[in-house]
């Protein structure tokens, strides 16, 4: 199981994935650690706290704060958490917006260290299953926001561990709601299309938390087909409600199915054909030949994008 488990991390981590839907994921979702709405700059990342707490680590250092008070500002919010340690106060769109307040009455605290958000977690009172503190504002005082860490076992879920993982029959599936863990995704989607045998919800390698995106191994290829058909799904789970889209998961590593590399020389195909008559990569040379047949011209290649490029996000602690 363990072994099944590092196979799956490896291969997932090593194979970028299709990112093109990343633009559809909305602001409510939490918003992506972008540079652009970081205020940084510091070589934090070498210091030793990530080492000595690898083996005890266990939630993201980046936590989710809902139901502010709409007069507390980035400041105060700060320090309403310094106790539990060093911290940055982000929010979607912070920099481009100016604003001195979370516009919706959320926010993130990043935390420099994971042992903080534990401490954060002891401190909480607990209601429904819900982490709630009290926090004050110029006018309002003690008011209970939501809190909300994200645990790193929640980002992998093995359905069906006597499968093994074909990255072939894996869809990838953009817009996941943040609070959605992979146990759930796997339990939406396999009561959808059947056969799930593995999810994922993708996370950032600096804090670990989810970006959005998520994927799925089907055991079977109809199944896959099912789900890369519909193009979208409806994820419904607990207050969770959404359209998400689904698309074949494209990895950048596969040679062309059409020539095996005869034809373009043994690279990677940059192509993939997502048409259930199709679904295969392909070089620029056999995607032209084969999709110059009837009935074949409008179909659309997948490209891979960006892959996984490393995202510098450099931290100023306060
Ligand atoms: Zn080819
Ligand atoms: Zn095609």
């Amino acid at each position: 199981m363990d072994k099944f488990l590092k196979r799956i991390k490896n291969n997932i981590q090593r194979k970028p994935f299709f990112q093109g839907i990343d633009d559809h994921i909305p602001e409510e979702a939490g918003g992506f650690v972008d540079s652009s709405v970081m205020p940084m700059n510091s070589p934090t990342r070498s210091s030793p706290h990530s080492q000595n707490s690898e083996s005890v680590e266990r939630f993201s250092r980046k936590v989710f704060v809902g139901g502010l008070p709409p007069d507390i500002d980035e400041d105060e919010i700060t320090s309403s958490f310094r106790r539990f340690g060093p911290l940055v106060v982000d929010w979607p769109h912070k920099a481009e917006s100016k604003s001195y307040f979370p516009p919706k009455g959320y926010a993130f605290l990043l935390f420099q260290d994971e042992s903080s958000v534990q401490q954060l977690i002891e401190a909480c009172i607990t209601d429904e299953d819900k982490l709630y503190l009290c926090v004050s504002s110029p006018t309002i005082k003690d008011k209970p926001v939501q809190i909300r860490p994200w645990r790193l076992s929640d980002a992998d879920f093995v359905l069906n561990a006597s499968m093994p993982l074909d990255p072939r029959k894996t869809v990838f599936v953009g817009g996941v709601p943040r609070p959605l863990k992979a146990f759930e995704l796997a339990m939406i989607m396999d009561r959808l299309y059947g056969g799930v045998c593995y999810a994922g919800i993708d996370t950032d390698p600096e804090l670990k938390y989810p970006k959005g995106a998520g994927r799925v191994a089907f055991a079977n290829q109809q199944s896959y087909i099912a789900a890369i058909s519909a193009r979208f799904v409806q994820l419904q789970h607990g207050d969770i409600d959404k359209r998400v889209e689904v698309k074949p998961y494209v990895l950048d590593d596969q040679m062309c199915d059409e020539c095996q590399g005869q034809l373009c020389g043994g690279k990677f195909a940059p192509f993939f054909c997502a048409n259930v008559t199709c679904l295969q990569y392909y070089c620029e040379q056999c995607w032209a030949t084969i999709h110059s047949k009837t009935g074949r011209e409008y179909h659309k290649p997948l490209v891979k994008e960006g892959a996984d490029r490393p995202r510098a996000v450099p931290f100023r602690w306060c």
